[in-house]
């Protein structure tokens, strides 16, 4: 029988385990994929230290893109119809559904479906074992959107699709960024990142990025940002009155915050104009208490939201997004360090530092 490697997910903060797992044919439905690039997504960070729930023994990572190497009987095409067949570089969602649920059918949120699976959270022992990204292989399983990536992208730009860009697709969508407003984002990870550049590519007027990493201020700056404030060296009171300065004549339009960090709401909202957006998109964990006035939310017409995940249409317009604008956003550098699989340890601690943007792991990295 065929087998591959997987580095494994034991228990929160414990080392990474490298294990072999049998290879099965696919079933209807499924497809196999070689694994060429998975990167670590800040949630897995959050996992592995165990800040939120995921069965162990697991096999973490959910941005991965991959080869096809078998395709089940059943698939025939991507979600956008084009023909697919051993040998593509695909993309995919980082959940999938086989059923009906009232959320997708009715309310059009398939990505809050009861009984929603996701990659890189499942247990390693059970078939098919291969359901995360820092493996060799990955098994698609029935219910998932797949994608197949144009041959000009390259794998850097490719790997964080699935997760960080198609739910800044989602987030930036939500806040109904239009032509001639002010954008602020808490936030310069990869999610602020693709969210500074979306910002500017939905037409906002100015975008504010804020962070207390300096090295991240300069590099959003490529990405769209048109003013970049360290919050580590100013006070509160006097980031949200530069904000307020910037965007004339009476604060933001919209504030994203996808720092994952609840204190910064109550600054955010005093950042905002009457009548303006906030939308939450890092907050993923549990616990994230924070105490606001609620007056300023009436007093100033606010509108807050959540957003978690994305609807399946954020994901083509991910791709869509990147290759549109790969000339004026230099998204290749986002992913800026690359792992074999046996340094998942050394992987993590770089990526959980903030040493790194993007930690990539590329199971066959030569040399
Ligand atoms: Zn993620």
């Amino acid at each position: 029988m065929r087998t591959a490697k997987a580095a494994v997910y034991e228990a929160p903060k414990a080392p990474f385990v490298l294990k072999e797992f049998p290879l099965r044919p696919v079933k209807r439905g499924e497809v196999l994929v070689r694994v060429t690039m998975s990167t670590i997504c800040r949630s897995d960070i959050h996992s592995y230290e165990g800040r939120r729930p995921n069965p162990c023994p697991g096999i973490l990572g959910h941005e991965i893109i991959g080869v096809i190497e078998e395709i089940g009987e059943g698939i025939e095409t991507d979600m956008r119809g084009d023909p697919l067949k051993v040998g593509d570089r695909i993309t995919w969602s980082e959940y999938f559904f086989d059923g009906q649920c009232y959320y997708r059918e009715v309310l059009d949120m398939p990505q809050k479906c009861h009984g929603l699976r996701k990659y890189g959270h499942d247990l390693a022992q059970e078939d098919p074992h291969f359901l995360g990204g820092f493996a060799e292989y990955c098994y698609i399983l029935p219910g998932t959107w797949i994608l197949k990536l144009p041959s000009e992208l390259s794998d850097e730009e490719a790997t964080p699709l699935n997760c960080g860009v198609a739910t800044m697709a989602s987030v930036t969508e939500a806040a109904g960024i239009g032509l001639g407003d002010a954008v602020v984002i808490q936030g310069l990870g990869l999610l602020g990142l693709y969210g500074a550049a979306m910002a500017r590519a939905r037409g906002a007027r100015c975008v504010i990025g804020l962070d207390s990493v300096a090295s991240r201020l300069a590099v959003a700056k490529k990405f769209g940002a048109d003013h970049v404030l360290d919050i580590a060296c100013t006070s509160a009171r006097a980031v949200i009155e530069e904000v307020r300065t910037l965007c004339r004549p009476d604060g933001a339009d919209v504030v994203i915050e996808v720092c994952g960090v609840p204190d910064v709401i109550p600054q955010g909202l005093q950042m905002l104009r009457a009548g303006g957006r906030y939308v939450l998109g890092g907050l993923v964990n549990p616990n994230a208490n924070v105490t606001i006035d609620a007056n300023i939310l009436v007093k100033s017409w606010i509108t807050m939201r959540g957003i978690h995940n994305y609807h399946p249409r954020h994901l083509i317009q991910a791709l869509d997004f990147v290759m549109a604008n790969r000339d004026r956003f230099p998204f290749k550098d986002i992913v800026d360090a690359k792992f074999a699989l046996t340094d998942l340890d050394a992987a993590f601690e770089k990526a959980s530092s903030r040493a790194v943007l993007r930690a990539a792991i590329v199971p066959r990295l030569a040399g």
